[in-house]
């Protein structure tokens, strides 16, 4: 009796022979379209997140909105 290994992400029912198929399954299938599901892929995760923020605009005019904002309530004390 072979060993089946299921996918038990959310909505999927797939099943495979192997664990490697299953790791290829669930790279493919759900890491890579962004479906965060487990702890342990939440590292990975992090890494997109930060080259995506690096590439991002809003977050420097967020920053610099900041600076703004506390420069006139000093001038205003
Ligand atoms: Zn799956």
């Amino acid at each position: 009796m072979a060993p089946v290994f299921s996918c038990r992400w959310d909505w999927c029912r797939s099943s495979f022979a192997s664990i490697d198929a299953l790791h290829t399954h669930v790279k493919l299938e759900h890491i890579w379209p962004m479906k965060p599901m487990r702890k342990a892929d939440i590292a990975l995760m992090r890494r997109m997140d930060l080259q995506s923020l690096h590439s991002s605009p809003n977050t420097d005019s967020s920053i610099v909105s900041q600076g703004i904002l506390s420069t006139s309530v000093r001038s205003w004390l």
